[in-house]
């Protein structure tokens, strides 16, 4: 592949599943777009079928633009991963195979820019550091989270824990008990590489971030006054766009279903890609639906992994509930186009986990949400959705695996109509329709930065 100084050529290494696919295959629709050239590491196997799906139609959407170089993992394996979640398995896999991309990163050099997942940073640094290729970051959660991750090095060394996290010259606000469970025992697999990771982005020359300043700009200034601590700048460069690829083959009864609702009426309710509600909370949840008297369109998902998901929705939930959801709802197991379900005039609210990628989307349509964090990240990205004003969320309600107690179909229901009824939120929520859009136009700021980081990129030629 030439070299031409006008268009960079960036390698992008996403990591295990959608959360983290998606926004590298947006980032690398939109470079392509600004006419950088990209290569997509690809790596088998995949988990999921939305996985392998996606990455498909992304590589027959670009046949010219964007290459491809296919990465073979060792196996899997339980014990070093110390988890039985395949999604866990593969990204450990991704790490311990590095560098077996040795080879395959000298097969494709020059490159101006590689961008790696945050989560396997420290797995490829030394080897993209050796080869003498400037190394960016892609956070794939919000700002808030990444003051996390910035200060992760001075909060693991602190023996006095409190959810005071402090970067540079700034201190963040940060409940402990939002804080990811996994961070709170540094013997962790994954507390360890957070830490890793954490300490070689300081070597990194900069870190690429899918948020906003009208969502989140607090903490981007905080951010970027607080550089003391060695970190390099920090380039918010979102929203990230979905495209046109991604809507190839997919269910479309939900839209069918939406046309016929009316406007702002319903409330969508999905956890993302990965999270799998217990058959007890999925039953309150579905009651809850019924209660709260609002039109619902409800994404169930019974396992972590797609192709496992077999269970039929009668069994799942049982008769008797599917026949009250009838005349007010719609339930769909399977994948669903949330772009579009988001966009749609008729949703009125999302009921939502808190996955990042999900937060963005929400935001470029302007829908309100109410988060109900189950894991990872996601009660810190709550926290940002609530400061920005553009949802709600109920602390008490807990982590997924902590959930002992249940949370109640009433509560549920009574929180939802809420949710739906409070004009202020609708409003506010709203806004950042407009705001999203400002931000990547012409001479918007996510643009402007992104324009000035490919300009660097052309000067690494
Ligand atoms: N998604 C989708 N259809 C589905 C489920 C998920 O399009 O049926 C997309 C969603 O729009 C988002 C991503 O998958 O872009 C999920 O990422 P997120 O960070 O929200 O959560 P995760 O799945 O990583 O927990
Ligand atoms: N993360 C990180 N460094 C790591 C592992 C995770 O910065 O070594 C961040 C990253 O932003 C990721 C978030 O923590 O998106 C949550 O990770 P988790 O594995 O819990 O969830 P996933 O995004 O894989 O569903």
């Amino acid at each position: 592949m030439s070299n031409s100084g006008d268009h960079p050529h960036v390698v992008l290494l996403p990591s295990a599943g959608m959360g983290h696919l998606i926004p590298f295959l947006r980032l690398a629709a939109s470079l392509v777009h600004k006419h950088c050239r990209v290569t997509l590491i690809t790596t088998h196997p995949t988990v999921s079928l939305a996985e392998s799906q996606f990455i498909s139609s992304f590589l027959s959407a670009f046949p010219d633009q964007v290459t491809e170089k296919q990465f073979h993992l060792l196996p899997f394996d339980p014990t070093s991963a110390n988890s039985d979640d395949p999604f866990l398995l593969r990204w450990e896999a991704i790490g311990r195979s590095a560098y077996l991309l040795a080879p395959l990163l000298s097969s494709i050099s020059p490159i101006s820019a590689f961008v790696s997942d945050v989560t396997l940073f420290s797995s490829v640094f030394p080897l993209t550091t050796n080869l003498g290729v400037p190394n960016y970051i892609l956070f794939t959660s919000s700002a808030r989270m990444y003051s996390l991750f910035r200060s992760f090095p001075t909060f693991a060394a602190s023996k006095t824990r409190s959810g005071s996290v402090p970067f540079g010259n700034n201190v963040v606000e940060m409940s402990l008990s939002s804080i990811p469970p996994p961070l709170l025992n540094l013997n962790n697999l994954f507390a360890k590489m957070f830490l890793q990771n954490a300490l070689d982005a300081m070597k990194s020359n900069g870190i690429l971030i899918n948020t906003f300043e009208a969502l989140e700009g607090d903490m981007l200034h905080a951010l970027s006054n607080g550089t003391r601590d060695g970190f390099p700048p920090l380039y918010a460069v979102g929203p990230f766009l979905p495209c046109e690829f991604e809507k190839s083959e997919r269910n479309n009864a939900p839209l069918k279903w939406l046309d016929n609702q009316p406007e702002g009426s319903v409330v969508y309710v999905s956890f993302g890609s990965r999270t799998a509600l217990s058959r007890e909370q999925m039953k309150e949840l579905g009651t809850g639906l019924v209660r709260s008297r609002c039109r619902f369109l409800w994404i169930v998902k019974d396992k972590t992994v797609d192709k496992e998901d077999g269970e039929s929705l009668d069994k799942l939930i049982g008769n008797e509930l599917m026949e009250k959801i009838q005349d007010q709802g719609l339930v769909i197991k399977d994948w669903v186009d949330q772009d579009e379900i988001l966009s749609h005039k008729a949703v009125g609210g999302f009921v939502s986990h808190g996955g990042w990628n999900s937060m963005v989307e929400a935001a470029w349509h302007g829908v309100r949400v109410l988060v109900w964090p189950q894991a990872g990240d996601q009660k810190i990205n709550a926290e940002a959705v609530e400061r920005s004003g553009l949802g709600m969320w109920v602390q008490s309600w807990g982590w997924a695996d902590q959930q002992m107690v249940v949370v109640k179909a009433e509560e549920i229901g009574h929180t939802i109509k809420n949710m739906m009824e409070n004009d202020h939120l609708r409003v506010k929520a709203a806004k950042f329709k407009e705001e999203a859009r400002k931000a990547v136009v012409v001479g918007g700021t996510s643009e402007s930065t992104m324009m000035g980081l490919i300009q660097d990129w052309k000067n690494n030629n």
